[in-house]
């Protein structure tokens, strides 16, 4: 796999106080990585130093195998945390003016604007002022501005903050679609609800340290326990349910079914297989229901941090 992005052992102190400590990530072409960590774990940090806002006191990232250089900045689109567009200007104005920064010609900024407007369908907006635009509103401004001019690399900082669940679904949708286009992104954030359909590698990052990092599925086969969600259609349940709990480790479980069957969940030993339960139960009753527990980014994140302090 080709990365596009490395960062090597990245240290930033602020004073005495170190705000990223020795922190190494591999962002692999195409990918969507996510940079996963509680408030003031050092996400901003790191992303200020992969878009040469601040530099590291230690370490070094590198871009497509080359040291990171100014010239490098026109092939990355950045979102920032802080979002900020000039108030008092217009928002199509001020988006192609932003544009042409970014070294598009007027021409085809104003026609990728229009695409894009369109898309969103806040044409309506173009002579309005930033003033007069919600938190969310400017963001999808901001949100076009990052991606128009097609960088290979895109940023996003917590980029569903400000925006309410259908405005942070059609983001996630136009990411996703991004990366289908071929950019890589990376985008950072301190809630997990939209880390599971988007991203397929992640990094987590607690009190300035990176605790975990890799490919979504490869973690998650790291952290599955063996647990399996059951629904069996018995005559008893409560006798299946305690012949079971004699055999492995049960619990009752909760979800929807249309009749009354035994709903369980259930952790084999090490060297307890799918095949072995299901061949057990299958004399017990009717097997309705048979699916293996993974573990969510969610789950997999709280466990690291506590196990890491
Ligand atoms: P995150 O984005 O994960 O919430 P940040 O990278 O913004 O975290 O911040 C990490 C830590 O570094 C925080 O404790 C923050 O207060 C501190 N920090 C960030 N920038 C500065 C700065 N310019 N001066 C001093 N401390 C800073
Ligand atoms: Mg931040």
């Amino acid at each position: 796999m080709v990365n596009l992005l490395e960062v090597k052992n990245a240290t930033k102190r602020f004073g005495n106080f170190t705000a990223l400590n020795d922190v190494s990530i591999q962002v692999p072409k195409g990918s969507i990585f996510g940079l996963l960590g509680p408030n003031g774990a050092g996400k901003t940090t790191l992303i200020r130093i992969i878009n040469q806002i601040t530099l590291p006191d230690e370490g070094s990232v590198y871009l497509d195998d080359e040291p990171l250089q100014p010239i490098h900045i026109r092939d990355i689109g950045y979102l920032p945390e802080e979002r900020g567009l000039y108030k008092s200007m217009k928002v199509g104005e001020q988006a192609l003016y932003l544009a042409q920064l970014k070294g598009l010609g007027k021409n085809e900024a104003k026609e990728r604007l229009k695409y894009w407007f369109d898309k969103f369908e806040i044409g309506h907006w173009w002579d309005k002022k930033i003033q007069e635009l919600s938190k969310g509103m400017a963001q999808k401004v901001q949100f076009i501005v990052t991606v128009l001019h097609k960088p290979k690399l895109l940023i996003f900082d917590e980029p569903f903050s400000g925006f309410d669940p259908i405005n942070a679904n059609l983001i996630k949708d136009e990411i996703l679609q991004l990366r289908d286009e071929g950019a890589t992104v990376i985008f950072s954030t301190h809630r997990m609800e939209s880390v599971e359909e988007l991203c397929d590698h992640i990094a987590l990052i607690n009190k300035s340290k990176k605790i975990l990092e890799g490919k979504v599925s490869d973690i998650k086969r790291a952290y599955r326990s063996n647990t399996f969600e059951v629904g069996v259609l018995t005559e008893d349940n409560d006798a299946l349910y305690a012949a079971i709990n004699d055999q492995f480790i049960a619990e009752r479980a909760d979800f929807r079914a249309i009749d009354d069957q035994l709903k369980m969940k259930i952790t084999l030993d090490k060297e307890g297989t799918s095949n072995d339960l299901l061949q057990y139960l299958s004399t017990k009753g009717q097997v309705l229901r048979f699916n293996e527990v993974i573990p969510e980014v969610n789950e997999i994140f709280i466990k690291t941090i506590t196990n890491n302090g």
